[in-house]
């Protein structure tokens, strides 16, 4: 760290590393102990870090809960990225800048009520829905949960500790099902989220219609895959969630 007299101490807190765990080839999740303002479940921080002279920020979500600590991000390293290069040489002990206020509107006080909760994820995208599910109000608010994950390949399948243990805590409400494209997983779908949904392998499998009337659909990821999901799902009635029109469809594109 070059420079820390650039950080703005009014937006920014230091946090230190507690853990940087590599779970395969460029996927790491980054345990930091940082003072952050109050959030709610599926918002995200901002990390930085002075490269060169410079303070380079970029926004994670949050995996942990919000009354959990260490916070939790999850990131995959972008080569030719300014941060995550650097975020994956941190080691414990070591400062990474913290936003005081974290921001973002992907989270369960913008779904309207439904019977069903569809949580639909690529990739990194995980994350919001970890930290929304070790919450109360996803099981209050729903009677059956479905979240799906898909991935490249079975390596990718990170935190299935943490989602096993939704699985204990509610077995008949819970579901979780993997979708790996690019290598065969003899238990995930071999198809692409929409493409599950098409086929109607994704509704079989969870038991449950994937239908307007009970259903609210979260989507985060890839943003070739949120955009094709909801065509799809709009193609079925569904409508996105709006402040001013609520509906069925909220969504966040990750890069
Ligand atoms: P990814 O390419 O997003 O693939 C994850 C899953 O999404 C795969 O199963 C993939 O299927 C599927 N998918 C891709 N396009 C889709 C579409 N249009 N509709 C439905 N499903 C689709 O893989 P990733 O490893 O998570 O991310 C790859 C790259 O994205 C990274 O290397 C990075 O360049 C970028 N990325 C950027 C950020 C950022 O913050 N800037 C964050 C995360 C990722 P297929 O295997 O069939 O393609």
């Amino acid at each position: 760290m070059k420079d820390p007299a650039s950080v703005d101490p009014r937006k920014w807190n230091a946090g230190r590393v507690v853990a940087l765990h590599r779970w395969i080839d460029a996927l790491y999740s980054l345990r930091v102990e940082a003072e952050v303002e109050p959030f709610e479940a599926g918002q995200f921080g901002r990390l930085g870090l002075v490269i060169d002279g410079e303070f380079v920020s970029r926004p994670y979500s949050f995996v942990n809960a919000p009354n959990e600590r260490p916070l939790d991000f999850y990131f995959i390293v972008i080569p030719a990225g300014r941060l995550t290069p650097q975020l994956e040489t941190l080691r414990c002990g070591d400062t990474v800048w913290v936003a005081r206020k974290p921001s973002g509107l992907f989270t369960l006080s913008q779904v309207p009520a439904g019977r069903f909760l569809w949580m639909l994820a690529t990739g990194t995208a995980l994350g919001p829905f970890l930290s929304i599910l070790k919450t109360e109000e996803p099981w209050r608010r729903f009677e059956r949960i479905v979240l799906v994950h898909g991935v490249r390949t079975p390596f990718e399948l990170a935190y299935q500790e943490t989602i096993a243990g939704f699985r204990r805590d509610y077995p008949d409400r819970f579901r979780f099902f993997a979708s790996v494209t690019r290598e065969p997983c003899p238990q995930a779908f071999s198809v692409r989220i929409p493409q599950a949904i098409v086929s109607g392998l994704l509704e079989r499998a969870a038991g449950l219609p994937l239908i307007p009337k009970d259903s609210q659909v979260m989507i985060c990821g890839n943003p070739a895959m949120v955009k094709d999901t909801v065509t799809l799902l709009q193609s079925r009635g569904f409508r996105e969630n709006l402040r001013k029109q609520p509906g069925q469809i909220t969504t966040e594109r990750y890069w």
